[in-house]
């Protein structure tokens, strides 16, 4: 095989009790990534559509990541990258994370699977670790794995798939503003009080509870977020006006996605999710402010061949 095209998608993270460590992959929004062997050596991003990204491969994380795994094998080609993206950067789903993944896992074919998931989420990360100061998971692991991630430790390398209940459908959508993690990271207070930190790890453990349980009362009291929700949602034009429209139009929960703007709403079925997603999308319509919203499955199977 000397081509691929894969498909790599988006994924919301911190499901606001598993702030850096709980994630799930999205369908159909993502980046399509085509890669091609070539007979000079090393890394070449040829193209990028969009948003002006770097091609420069120690600047754009793929780039960074596919060198992080190809450095320390022997191979006598190269790679030429071609990236369409479909997701905004700084929008909170994961756009750098979809290219970092992408690009790894249609390496790793390419030269016949000699890496493990965990070994491409660890490449992954170092485009992660690039744009936002720090190696977190969060959004690489559920493009990766598929479904419902946990990620316990980094350091270890120590990531659980989680069960995706069925049914379960999320509606995302994304006021048009920018938030760099990197900023977003700086709004996020670095001490917490032990009553918050109690409440917080009994919520988490609730939420993972629900997801084998598919008690979906239980996920609605435990996606809760009193830490750092309150400092991001300043962020966020309308968040809390968003977030009652999708409660008390039936969302089992709504939240920040991963460091915003994007908005995220959990609901038990499709109906509930678009009509979610109407609402939503009035509501932002109501006080003149452009936004990007659409309903996605819960994707179990994560990053695809799809050429
Ligand atoms: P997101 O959560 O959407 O990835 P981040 O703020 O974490 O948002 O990352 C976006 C930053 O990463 C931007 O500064 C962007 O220039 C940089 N970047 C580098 N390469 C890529 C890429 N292939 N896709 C998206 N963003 C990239």
């Amino acid at each position: 095989m000397d081509s691929i095209k894969v498909f790599s998608p988006g994924s919301v993270t911190n499901l606001s009790c598993g702030y850096d460590i709980l994630g799930f992959c999205l369908d159909k929004v993502g980046d399509t990534i085509t890669v091609t062997k070539t007979s000079e050596k090393g890394i070449k991003i040829s193209s990028i559509d969009k948003y002006n990204l770097p091609t420069n491969i120690n600047q754009n994380v793929a780039g960074i990541a596919a060198q992080a795994m190809i450095k320390d094998i022997k191979l006598d080609y190269g790679f030429d990258i071609k990236i369409k993206k479909g997701i905004k950067p700084g929008s909170g789903i994961g756009s750098s994370a979809a290219s970092s993944a992408g690009v790894v896992f249609a390496i790793n074919k390419l030269i016949d699977y000699p890496f493990s998931d965990l070994e491409l989420i660890r490449f992954a990360m170092e485009g992660e670790k690039f744009v936002s100061g720090s190696y977190h998971a969060d959004n690489v692991s559920p493009i990766l794995l598929g479904g419902f991630t946990l990620v316990r430790s980094v350091k270890d390398l120590d990531i659980i798939k989680l069960p995706n209940p069925k049914g379960l459908i999320a509606t995302i959508i994304r006021p048009e503003i920018e938030i760099k993690t990197s900023d977003s990271r700086k709004v996020v207070k670095s001490k917490v009080t032990i009553d918050k930190m109690v409440q917080q790890s009994a919520n988490l453990a609730a939420f993972i509870s629900s997801l084998y349980t598919e008690d979906y009362d239980l996920m609605s009291n435990s996606i809760v977020d009193e830490i750092i929700e309150p400092d991001r949602a300043i962020l966020i034009p309308e968040f809390y006006n968003i977030k009652d429209i999708s409660i008390k139009s039936g969302a089992i929960a709504c939240g920040i996605s991963g460091s915003g703007p994007a908005i995220f709403a959990l609901s038990k079925n499709n109906k509930i999710a678009n009509d979610i997603l109407n609402k939503m999308s009035s509501h932002f319509n109501s006080v003149n402010i452009s936004y990007n919203g659409f309903v996605s499955i819960i994707n179990s199977e994560g990053v695809k061949v799809i050429d």
